[in-house]
């Protein structure tokens, strides 16, 4: 429909204005008229908003019965000035009072007039008690917000649509290490370096392109240039207009949790004496080193290392000597090895290398050989001195196995035979050692019942004195008859029980038995000889024994129950037992030695050239190793390494013992040297007890039957 052109006429406007009149009276604005301090006229709405009628107020109240004590002043100063004609109009907020006692927050927009020919104000009032709840409302959430914000500990950021920051709090401030104010309008390009900016940025925008929320773990720098790992968790968020406004982060700083996660990885993973992968981390290298094999024909070598004698270590200088050992010997294996190998600390003294890449032997062997090498230095641990050696499993995948279970079992069998072997030696992995595995287990289990079953005896070696050719003493030798096997060797068995700890039990049985028949013995004896002539059997121990000293108390307990003389029992002990002369050894022999019993340096010249334990122990006797009388005859140089000894001993007010004398030959060179004793089977075989007895009475010594 065409607009058509009204004109605004005379007649038009006093229409409008009445319509006007009739609005005013009805609005949602209060209207008022004041003149002489009382409102002449308000509108309906005025008088409802303070809870009267239209005729209660006009006419009878005054500005000061609907407002708020605390304002009285200040609006009537504001109607003065109006009156007076200082001020056209006026514009402000008030508190007014409501009928029923509640204040009202009026907004008054009031101009000067005339009225009936008179000054008079004319105003307009609006009840803002609504907007300024809903204002305060809004300004606490606000505060309340601002605050949260400020006291989240963890860095919170927002940035608008174009990714400058328009807020933070101090945690952000602090993680920048920059005051809000120079963060505050910037992008990340002008925050930090290139690199990062650039990651940040595309992260952002990610986000902006595609609103909602983000979380991504990142590696940041914060202040200082430090790295942070961190969480970023970010949201859009929009505007009133319901436009994107921009995104909102809070950085979860996760770098102690990191930091934590690694060393519980650390500790599960890694040895914590030696700092070498554990067995489980093995177990995983292993495992991946062992599908490398599948898939790329390669191949690999694992050694299996156990150090020899480790646990006499621990026994006599104790556990943090041990402890002190096993670290230094992971560094020497380390020190052996290429970047690419793994060693690991399987538990206890054993050790496990993971040779990636070896095919041929002679490598191999060269590895096992210098790890063999700087095993057997000297440990210098604090004040004493240990030594121990190493015996090495090593078996090849996928030669000899295929899973990861199955390369270390072999490896372990290989070991135990280096260490039957004689120790101190690698040996390779065969099908055979399976077998011989199992009969080793086989072994420990029938060690247990052997001496309940009466398997175990002793045979006795007569030790023969050289210049008078008389059997005075013998050497007690432990014998096990197996039911199936038959005799088994104490080279064999001896080290079974040390491993499984029946070495203090069966050594009690052993020093019980040999006492009983050193009483037999003596007993025998004209009882004219018996001071005179006195005679010994001589005992062998395992350094183990020592460890405890429980077994030695069997002894003493045993010479006192059969009131047998202390000298007519001596107990062998080995070289390595003294070296480090721990105080807990040498008080149970100085023990043993105030109860008569002697001592006797067993198999001497074999083990340690650190001979100032024989100046400083309370020795009786040495016995020189089988393996130098062994060939008196055919070198001169043990010849002179005998004679030397014999000498030396002579010197220290030792006695000497040659063992394993086997020809006449043997017999006169010793004999010619000034050796005491000798023992061997050119006089006797070890033999059982009644045949000891026997061979006494055969040589017309003093033993009757
Ligand atoms: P050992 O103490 O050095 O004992 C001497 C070994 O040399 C004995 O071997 C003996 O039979 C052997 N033998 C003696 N004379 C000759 C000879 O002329 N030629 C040769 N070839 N050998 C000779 P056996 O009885 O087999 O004992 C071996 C080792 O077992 C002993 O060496 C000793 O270290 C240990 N042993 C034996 N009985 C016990 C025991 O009751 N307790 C402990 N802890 N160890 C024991
Ligand atoms: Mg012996
Ligand atoms: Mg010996």
């Amino acid at each position: 429909m065409p607009l058509t052109h009204v004109p605004l006429t005379e007649d038009l406007i006093r229409e409008a204005d009445g319509l006007f009149l009739g609005l005013l009276r009805n609005a949602l604005i209060g209207v008022y008229i004041i003149q002489n301090g009382l409102f002449r006229y308000v509108n309906p709405r005025f008088a409802e908003m303070f809870g009267y009628a239209q005729k209660d107020i006009c006419g009878r109240f005054g500005p000061a019965d609907l407002i708020e004590p605390q304002d009285l002043d200040k609006v009537q100063e504001a109607i003065d000035k109006r009156i007076d004609g200082s001020a056209e109009t006026a514009h402000y907020t008030f508190h007014g009072s409501h009928r029923e006692g509640r204040a009202l927050e009026l907004e008054v927009f009031g101009t000067r007039t005339e009225f009936a020919g008179k000054p008079a104000i004319i105003g307009m009032l609006i009840d803002i008690t609504a907007r300024r709840a809903a204002e305060r409302t809004a300004t606490e959430q606000l505060n309340f917000t601002a605050q949260l914000i400020e006291a989240i500990p963890s860095p919170l950021f927002f940035k608008d649509e174009q990714g400058r920051y328009v807020g933070c709090n101090k945690a952000f401030e602090a993680f920048l290490g920059s005051p809000r104010d120079t963060i505050i309008g910037r992008t990340v390009f002008e925050l930090s370096p290139p690199d990062l900016a650039q990651r940040y940025h595309a992260a952002d925008q990610a986000l902006l392109d595609n609103p909602g929320v983000q979380t991504y773990e990142a590696s940041v720098e914060s202040a200082g240039g430090q790295r942070r790992d961190v969480i970023y968790n970010k949201a859009t968020y929009l505007k009133a207009d319901g436009q994107l406004g921009g995104l909102v982060g809070v950085i979860t700083d996760i770098t102690q949790r990191k930091q934590t996660e690694a060393l519980i990885w650390m500790q599960a993973n890694y040895d914590a004496l030696t700092g070498l992968p554990n067995r489980r981390l093995l177990n995983d290298r292993l495992a991946e080193l062992v599908k490398r094999t599948h898939r790329s024909h390669d191949c690999v070598a694992v050694m299996f290392i156990d150090l020899d004698r480790f646990k006499e270590v621990n026994d006599t200088l104790g556990h943090e000597a041990g402890d002190r050992l096993l670290v230094e010997a992971a560094r020497r294996i380390v020190a052996c090895l290429r970047e690419s190998d793994t060693v690991a600390r399987q538990g206890g003294d054993e050790f496990t290398v993971l040779l990636p890449g070896m095919a041929e032997r002679a490598p191999i062997e060269r590895i096992a050989e210098d790890i063999i090498q700087s095993l057997c230095q000297p440990f210098q641990l604090g004040n004493d001195v240990a030594y121990v050696s190493a015996s090495i499993g090593i078996t090849l995948c996928p030669a000899d196995a295929t899973t990861p279970a199955d390369i270390l079992k072999n490896a372990d069998q290989a070991m135990y035979h280096a260490k039957e072997a004689g120790r101190n030696r690698f040996s390779y992995f065969s099908p055979s050692m399976q077998a011989n595995a199992l009969e080793h287990l086989q072994l420990g289990k029938d060690l247990r019942l052997a001496l309940g079953a009466g398997q175990l005896s002793l045979h006795y070696q007569p030790i023969v004195n050289l210049a008078s050719g008389r059997p005075d003493k013998a050497e007690a030798l432990l014998r096990w008859t197996h039911p199936e096997r038959g005799p088994i060797p104490p080279e064999v068995f001896i080290p079974v029980a040390e491993e499984l700890g029946l070495i203090d039990t069966i050594g009690s049985w052993v020093f019980q038995h040999a006492a009983a028949t050193a009483r037999r013995w003596q007993q025998s004896l004209p009882p004219e000889l018996r001071e005179t002539h006195p005679i010994q059997i001589t005992i062998n121990t395992s350094p183990r024994q020592f460890a405890k000293g429980k077994s030695l108390e069997v002894l003493l307990e045993s010479l006192e129950a059969l009131e047998l003389p202390g000298r007519c029992i001596a107990i062998e002990i080995t070289e390595r037992l003294l070296l480090d002369e721990q105080p807990a050894v040498t008080a149970q022999l100085a023990r043993l030695r105030a109860a008569g019993i002697q001592l006797s340096i067993d198999d001497f010249g074999t083990g340690y050239s650190a001979m100032a334990y024989l100046t400083r122990m309370d020795i009786d006797t040495l016995k020189i190793d089988r393996s130098f009388i062994h060939k008196l005859v055919t070198h001169p140089g043990d010849l002179a390494i005998t004679e030397a000894i014999i000498v030396m001993a002579h010197k220290l007010g030792l006695t000497v013992v040659g063992e394993g004398i086997e020809t006449e030959a043997q017999r006169e060179l010793l004999a010619a040297a000034g050796c005491n004793y000798g023992q061997g089977f050119l006089f006797s075989r070890p033999i059982p007890e009644d045949d000891f007895f026997d061979f006494l009475a055969s040589q017309g010594a003093h033993a009757s039957p």
